[in-house]
């Protein structure tokens, strides 16, 4: 039995047969992990109220067959409690979450930075010194940054002129100069992207002096930008990275790790009752665990 430790914050649980579930985690060392913790929905569980969305946590797991086994958990912030008793700050967090596990697409892919950024906006909006909205607007600025989908907010997204430019276009990658501009692209007022910039580089103070209509515009572009990035990515990324992680593409077929869940991902486990049919089969997530952990089937290793 082979053990370890981590920091991490909770992404999402699923209910997993009678009293277990499986808990997403985002890890400052080892990436996503997905892990399975026994008993917790059980009244006597010493750690299951820790192990809820948006709690920072040190984890100890021991490497399982299949999918690895919490065995200690303690907590490193208490971010849920504040966080759920705020509409605002819930579905916030909700985003950023949800967020952070499609853009950690690869379990166990060291990803400091993206868990770091996660991290400091759960930390805000549990503090609750800044609008909710301006923390997740700055957390998928910062998280597309690290994705590589920096939205271009002065210079030009296509021949790198300097700007100021008005034209703002999401699949050209942000602002687009005269000559560049192309059909379908928008002109954002200046306090706009002086927003989104403030957002992107931590200037709260331009960010905070801004208007409500501002920020709704704002946050309309970072999330158009996020969601036609996200889309493109779900089409072709993971397909790209299986390949390359698993070099036996034929192992990958048979277990794939990014096939949607069939249970609800906002399922905080604390709504409906769902039966085991609801969750993704024992097997199949062991299978899928597998698939990214392992070098791949023997049997495909000549091909
Ligand atoms: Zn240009």
């Amino acid at each position: 039995m082979s053990l370890y430790r981590d920091t991490g914050v909770v992404l999402r649980v699923h209910k997993l047969g009678e009293a277990d579930r499986i808990i997403t985690l985002l890890t400052r060392r080892h990436g996503k992990v997905r892990a399975v913790a026994k008993g917790v929905r059980r009244t006597t569980s010493r750690f299951g109220a820790r192990l809820e969305p948006f709690g920072h946590v040190d984890v100890q797991f021991y490497t399982g067959r299949t999918l690895d086994v919490v065995t200690q958990v303690q907590t490193v912030d208490a971010f849920a409690l504040p966080i759920v008793g705020d509409y605002q700050a819930y579905t916030a967090a909700a985003a950023i979450v949800e967020t952070a596990d499609r853009l950690a697409a690869e379990e166990e892919q060291p990803a400091l930075k993206l868990y770091l950024l996660v991290c400091g906006a759960l930390r805000a909006l549990a503090g609750g010194d800044r609008d909710a909205s301006l923390v997740l607007d700055a957390f998928l600025l910062r998280a597309m940054a690290f994705a590589g989908w920096e939205p271009a907010l002065t210079e030009c997204a296509r021949c790198g002129e300097h700007g100021p430019h008005a034209a703002f276009n999401v699949q050209a990658g942000g602002l687009l100069c005269t000559r560049c501009r192309i059909p379908g692209s928008v002109h954002p007022a200046p306090d706009v992207l002086v927003l989104m910039a403030g957002l992107l580089h931590g200037d709260w103070d331009a960010a905070e002096a801004t208007t409500q209509a501002v920020r709704r515009d704002a946050s309309g572009l970072v999330a158009a930008h996020l969601q036609w990035h996200l889309e493109r990515q779900l089409r072709s990324l993971p397909f790209v990275e299986r390949r390359a992680r698993e070099a036996p593409l034929t192992a990958a077929l048979g277990s794939n790790p990014h096939e949607p869940e069939p249970a609800d991902p906002d399922d905080t486990g604390d709504g409906r009752e769902t039966t085991t049919a609801d969750v993704p089969g024992k097997a199949e997530v062991a299978g899928a665990a597998e698939g990214a952990r392992s070098a791949g089937d023997p049997r495909d290793a000549g091909t």
